[in-house]
C-alpha cells in the first residue's frame, strides 16, 4: 500500500504523517482502567477506539508493543490528589482486602473487553507492580529539585518545572490561568502551589494500601505510574500514547512534566485522544449514575432499552462514528447500527453464492484504495464502513444480474471484505448465526422425517432399513432415543 498513515496528534493540534521511532515497529502506551468497579460502556468506548488502531497498526504490518496498565493503586477519589484512594475505599465498603477488590474488577474488565471481541495487549502492567520504579523516579525528580518532600509526601514543583518548560503544552492550558483557578482541597495543605501534584503520599494510619519509601510509609500518586510503567516496557520516548480524552488533563499534562524533568525530553511523539460516549446527551460517568454496563445492554435487562443489543452489533455501532467524536447512545442508533450490520453480513452471504460473469465491472483496486486512504486518515472507521456498504451495494447489483463480477474479483472481494470486517473491525460476524439457528428448524425437522421413516421400516420389519437409518444418525452425532410415546433425539 503506497498511503501514508496520517494520525491527530492531540500535542500539536494537527494531523501528522505517522512515522514511528524505529522502522516497522510501533510502541504504544494506553493508559487502562481503575479497577475498582464494573467498567461500564464509556469506558468500553475508549478501550475499543485503541484497540482498531492497535489492530489497524498491525493490518499496516508493524510489529506493535501495546502496554495497557491496570490502576490499582494511587487514583484517589478526586483526580487532583485528594479524597480516599478508589481501591482503598472500596476494600473498606466491600470488607474486602484491596487485592480481592482489584482481582474482582480485573477479571470483569477483562472478560467484558473480551465479549467485545478486543485483543489483548501485549503487555499489562500494574502500579502496584512497579513500586520501585515509581520510587527511583520520585528519587531522580528529588534530586533535580524538580520535587520536594513535605510531611511524608512528595509534590512536583510546577512552577519549577514551568521555568524551563511548558505545563500545559497538551491541554493547551496556561500556568496564570492555572494558578488564578486551582482551589485547595482537602489534603492538599503540604503543597507550596495548589497545582503541583502528588508523586508520593504520607499512608495515613487507616489507609490500608501502603508501601515504604526514603520519605515514610505510604503510596504512589496516579500519574507517576504511567511514567514508570511506559518509559519501563517502551523507552525514554516512544511512538503513541493514548487515552480517553478527559485525561488530557491533568493525568498526561502530568506524565508529560515528569517525564520531561527526568529525561529532559518529550516522553511521547504522537498522543491520541479518544472521545467520549455519552448518555442523554451527557458523559457517562461512574460518579454521576448516568451510565450503562455493558451486560444490561446485551441481556436487554435496563430501562434504557426496549430489546437486547449483541457485543458486535453495539461495537459496529461505536466504529460508525470517528474515535474523535463524542457518540450518544440511543435506541434509534443502537437500532439502525443493528439494522446496518445485518445488511453488511448478508451481502457477505450472496457474494459466497454469486455466479461470477465472464466480464467485470467492479473496479476492486480503487475501491481497495479507498478504504485504505479511510484508515489512513486518522483511523477513520466511519468513512471505512460507509465504503463497505459500497461494496454491499454492488453485490447486490450483481445478485440481481445487473453488474457482472468475474472470479478473480469475487475472490479479492470476499477476502478483503472479511480482513476488513474481522480483522481490522474486530467484528466477529456472529449475527450470521442468526441464519444458522433458522437453519436449526430446518434440521429438526429433517431428523423428525428420517425418524418416521425409521419407525415405518421397522412397522414392517425392514430392519435393514430402519439399522441403516439409525446408523447414518449416529454418524452424525444424533441418537435416537426409542420410548413409548414415539421416537426422539438428542444431538451430542
Ligand atoms: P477510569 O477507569 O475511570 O480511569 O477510566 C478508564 C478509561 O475510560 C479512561 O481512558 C477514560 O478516559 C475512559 N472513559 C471514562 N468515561 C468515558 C466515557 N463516557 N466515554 C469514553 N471513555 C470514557
Ligand atoms: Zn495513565
Amino acid at each position: 500500500m503506497d498511503q501514508q498513515l496520517v494520525v491527530y496528534n492531540s500535542l500539536s493540534g494537527k494531523k501528522e504523517a505517522f512515522t514511528p521511532l524505529v522502522e516497522g515497529h510501533v510502541g504504544i502506551y494506553v493508559c487502562g482502567p481503575t479497577v475498582y468497579s464494573n467498567v461500564h460502556l464509556g469506558n468500553c468506548r475508549t478501550f475499543i477506539s485503541f484497540d482498531i488502531i492497535f489492530r489497524y497498526l498491525k493490518y499496516l504490518g508493524y510489529k506493535v508493543r501495546y502496554v495497557r496498565n491496570i490502576t490499582d493503586a494511587g487514583h484517589l477519589e478526586n483526580d487532583e490528589d485528594a479524597g480516599e484512594d478508589r481501591i482503598s475505599k472500596r476494600a473498606r465498603l466491600e470488607q474486602l482486602e484491596p487485592m480481592e477488590v482489584v482481582q474482582r474488577y480485573t477479571v470483569d474488565f477483562h472478560n467484558t473487553l473480551a465479549t467485545f471481541n478486543t485483543l489483548p495487549p501485549s503487555i499489562e502492567p500494574t502500579a502496584t507492580g512497579h513500586i520501585m520504579e515509581q520510587i527511583e523516579l520520585i528519587k531522580t525528580l528529588v534530586d533535580k529539585g524538580m520535587a520536594y518532600e513535605v510531611n511524608g509526601s512528595v509534590y512536583f514543583d510546577v512552577l519549577k518545572y514551568n521555568q524551563h518548560h511548558q505545563y500545559g503544552i497538551l491541554s493547551k492550558r496556561n500556568i496564570e490561568d492555572l494558578i488564578h483557578n486551582t482551589r485547595t482541597l482537602d489534603g492538599q495543605i503540604d503543597k507550596k502551589n495548589p497545582q503541583d501534584f502528588a508523586l508520593w503520599k504520607k499512608a495515613e494510619p487507616q489507609h490500608i494500601m501502603r508501601w515504604p519509601s526514603p520519605w515514610g510509609v505510604g503510596f504512589p500518586g496516579w500519574h507517576l505510574e504511567c511514567t514508570a510503567m511506559s518509559t519501563k516496557y517502551l523507552g525514554e520516548t516512544f511512538d503513541i500514547h493514548g487515552g480517553g480524552m478527559d485525561l488530557k488533563f491533568p493525568h498526561h499534562e502530568c506524565e508529560i512534566a515528569q517525564a520531561t524533568a527526568i529525561h529532559q525530553k518529550a516522553p511521547v511523539r504522537y498522543w491520541l485522544h479518544a472521545n467520549m460516549l455519552t448518555l442523554n446527551g451527557k458523559k457517562m460517568a461512574k460518579s454521576t449514575g448516568n451510565n450503562i454496563l455493558p451486560h444490561e445492554l446485551f441481556s436487554g435487562e435496563n430501562k434504557l432499552f426496549s430489546k437486547a443489543y449483541s457485543p458486535e452489533v453495539v461495537r459496529f455501532f461505536m466504529l460508525q462514528a470517528h474515535y474523535r467524536s463524542i457518540v450518544d447512545i440511543s435506541e434509534a442508533a443502537l437500532a439502525a447500527a443493528e439494522k446496518g450490520y445485518q445488511r453488511l453480513l448478508e451481502a457477505l452471504t450472496q457474494l459466497a453464492t454469486l455466479e461470477t460473469a465472464a466480464t467485470n465491472a467492479f473496479d476492486f483496486e480503487s475501491w481497495q484504495a479507498r478504504c485504505h486512504a479511510a484508515m489512513n486518515d486518522d483511523f477513520n472507521t466511519p468513512v471505512l464502513i460507509a465504503h463497505l456498504f459500497d461494496a454491499a451495494k454492488a453485490i447486490k447489483s450483481a445478485h440481481n444480474n445487473q453488474l457482472d463480477i468475474d472470479a478473480a474479483t469475487k475472490e479479492k472481494l470476499q477476502k478483503q471484505l472479511e480482513v476488513f470486517i474481522k480483522e481490522v473491525l474486530g467484528l466477529e460476524m456472529k449475527l450470521q448465526h442468526k441464519k444458522q439457528s433458522a437453519d436449526d428448524g430446518l434440521a429438526t425437522a429433517t431428523i423428525s422425517l428420517l425418524l418416521e421413516l425409521r419407525d415405518q421400516a421397522r412397522l414392517k420389519r425392514d430392519f435393514e432399513t430402519a439399522d441403516q437409518i439409525r446408523d447414518a444418525l449416529l454418524a452424525l452425532n444424533i441418537q435416537p432415543n426409542d420410548g413409548k410415546d414415539g421416537t426422539t433425539f438428542n444431538i451430542q
